[in-house]
């Protein structure tokens, strides 16, 4: 069963990365685990396996890795959220602030129409910049957000706040203060 405390032992955490001030919150060990990935996989899938959504869509690129466990064994179609220039054929892009600049997420026009209801995957919600440009591309083709999801949640720099005034659900396993 889900053992919170196992999972938080096995991320790790780097002071001063990627720069100088910066806790950075590195989940891959989780993937070297398989007792903590298993954990951590079937926690989401227990929580949407009876609801109704119709979609999965994750974000580049550890969003990948919980985004295809969660259709695989919910059954549900699997569409990505990619950086800027990554994807073939007909696209639309949403640009978003960072600390530094700007960054831009892209889907293909073609991965959701109206009426689908979708949910988002992320590894970690620090200012929500990312998912709410997802956000955006998702209703931009007339589909709904269910819910953001993310294994973090970093609620200090209150992105899931952000996304959740927005009217969107927000759930993450792990909060980080
Ligand atoms: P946001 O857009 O500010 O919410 O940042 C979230 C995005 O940046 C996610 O796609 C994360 O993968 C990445 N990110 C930001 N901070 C961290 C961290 O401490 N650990 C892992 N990923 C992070």
């Amino acid at each position: 069963s889900y053992d919170e405390f196992y999972v938080k032992s096995v991320i790790r955490s780097l002071q001063d990365w990627p720069e100088p001030g910066v806790v950075f919150r590195d989940i891959t060990p989780i993937f070297k685990d398989p007792k903590a990935m298993r954990m951590v996989s079937d926690a989401f899938i227990q929580r949407y396996v009876d609801s109704d959504i119709t979609h999965i869509a994750c974000i580049d690129a550890r969003g990948f890795l919980f985004g295809s466990i969660m259709a695989y064994q919910l059954n549900l179609p699997l569409v990505l959220v990619r950086k800027k220039g990554k994807l073939p054929g007909e696209t639309i892009h949403q640009e978003y602030e960072l600390e530094y600049g700007t960054s831009a997420v892209e889907m293909q026009s073609d991965a959701l129409q109206a009426g689908d209801r979708v949910l988002l995957f992320d590894d970690l919600i620090a200012t929500g910049g990312t998912l709410l440009a997802a956000c955006t591309l998702i209703n931009k083709l007339g589909a709904e957000v269910i819910e953001a999801a993310a294994l973090i949640d970093l609620p200090d720099l209150q992105g899931s706040t952000r996304i959740q005034e927005l009217g969107i659900p927000v759930y993450s396993l792990l909060a980080y203060e």
